[in-house]
């Protein structure tokens, strides 16, 4: 018997809210809220449609506090799923305490005016979760999200100790578009133009952005998919592995781009779309970058179209019993099976999955600690256990390929 809060009806709250829903028995009472009623409303009817299950809708202002708590308080929910932006982070944590709720996201907070990605500002609230009874887990999608609990199942049941991990994120499927995001165009644009970073031993490596000269870049081959140009990329997740992984010596993110997509993107940044600072047009004022999201096609749109796979992994390499080795742990999914469950492509479903499950294990006691966690700092059993139960099953192997110094 648990209540859900979700907020934001996007790519992500659609497959949250509709994989909630499949779990009725654990989520009995719904409420997705966003800022626009009719996308929670198109959900909600789906739902009882496809599912045949009952779920409330709200319109709320998630930048504003008071209307926050005021929607908690009157649905008084277990846990609140935060699936809006990464600018509501802080608001929604702060409604969370003040109405006394505990707190779940995918994506760290980010200021408006700097695309700055760390967690110092969600991990500040550390003192007022525990004072409160209550927990925060942070980055519960697929990256970050479930490449921590990989990496905490490695540390439980492989390795004594962790050296290195490799995570490795692809996307080989197609929506037909010339060029689109999978995930909100303004976050998204914002985390691949930024310089990059990786860790190795103990400080970071910065490296040139995607698009520019001297970036790094080589060919991965992924079980399932084949050869893919995978560049070195900072995500969130860096970050919070190099605090709680013990003794780790280096850690790098890659992702795959396509030469098409990384030409628009260029394009797109030398012409100044993609500024994040606001642009005098005609008396009126605009940031680039927002109005470019308004133009790129809305994520979710594009999951009726798409066909093909992702493969998103950690390989690891490290030391059991004296003896060193490399596992590798990943997942393939596939866009079109997505769209047959959830009306979703597969970025969507692979955060919006585990977001749920992470949820799940809240309200079912299984991760209770009051505080703010990255995902690897909790149990990874009973979740690893849900993510072959809910759509996205895994596979460990050894791993005897090349990966460049
Ligand atoms: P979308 O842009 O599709 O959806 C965002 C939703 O949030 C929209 O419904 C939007 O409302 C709503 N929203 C935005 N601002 C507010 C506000 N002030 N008050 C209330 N609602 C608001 O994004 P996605 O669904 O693609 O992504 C959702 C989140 O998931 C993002 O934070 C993204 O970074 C994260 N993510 C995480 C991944 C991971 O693996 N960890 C991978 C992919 C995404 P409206 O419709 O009115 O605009």
């Amino acid at each position: 018997m648990a209540k859900v809060l979700i907020i934001g009806a996007g790519g992500v709250g659609n497959v949250v809210a509709k994989k909630c829903a499949m779990n009725s028995d654990v989520f009995t009472d719904i409420l997705l809220a966003s800022r626009t009623i009719e996308k929670c409303n198109k959900i909600r009817d789906e739902i009882k449609k496809y599912i045949g299950v009952d779920i409330q809708t709200a319109q709320v202002d998630a930048d504003n506090v008071s209307e926050l708590v005021s929607l908690f308080n009157k649905f008084k929910p277990d846990v609140v799923i935060n699936v809006a932006l990464p600018y509501q982070d802080l608001t929604i944590m702060d409604a969370c305490l003040e109405a006394g709720v505990n707190y779940l996201d995918t994506a760290n907070y980010e200021p408006k005016d700097t695309a700055k990605f760390e967690y110092k500002w969600q991990w500040a609230y550390q003192d007022k979760f525990k004072e409160a009874g209550l927990m925060a887990v942070l980055g519960c999608g697929f990256d970050p999200g479930v490449t921590g609990v990989f990496t905490a199942y490695a540390l439980k049941h492989i390795y004594d100790e962790i050296y290195q991990i490799d995570i490795l994120d692809c996307n080989a499927g197609n929506h037909g578009y010339p060029f689109a995001t999978n995930f909100n165009p303004e976050i998204n644009i914002r985390e691949v133009t930024q310089v990059v970073r990786h860790w190795d031993n103990g400080k970071w490596v910065e490296t040139p952005p995607i698009i520019e000269e001297g970036s790094v870049h080589f060919t991965f081959n992924y079980p399932q998919i084949g050869p893919r140009e995978s560049y070195l990329l900072y995500h969130e997740e860096l970050e919070s592995l190099a605090k709680n992984v013990k003794g780790i010596k280096k850690i790098r993110f890659w992702m795959t781009f396509s030469e098409n997509y990384l030409t628009h993107l260029k394009v797109l940044r030398n012409v100044g779309m993609t500024r994040i600072d606001e642009v005098d047009y005609k008396g009126c004022k605009v940031v680039p970058m927002e109005f470019l999201r308004y133009l790129l096609p809305d994520p979710a749109s594009l999951a009726e179209r798409y066909t093909g796979l992702t493969n998103i992994g950690n390989i690891f390499d490290g030391v059991k019993d004296g003896k060193r080795f490399k596992k590798y742990i990943y997942n393939v999914c596939d866009h079109a099976e997505c769209y047959k469950e959830v009306q979703s492509q597969a970025i969507s479903y692979t955060t919006g999955v585990p977001a749920m499950i992470g949820a799940m294990m809240m309200v079912k006691g299984i991760w209770a600690k009051p505080g703010v966690y990255n995902v690897e700092e909790l149990d990874p059993d009973e979740f690893m256990n849900q993510l072959n139960k809910q759509g996205l099953p895994w596979v460990v192997e050894d791993f005897n390929g090349e990966l460049p110094e």
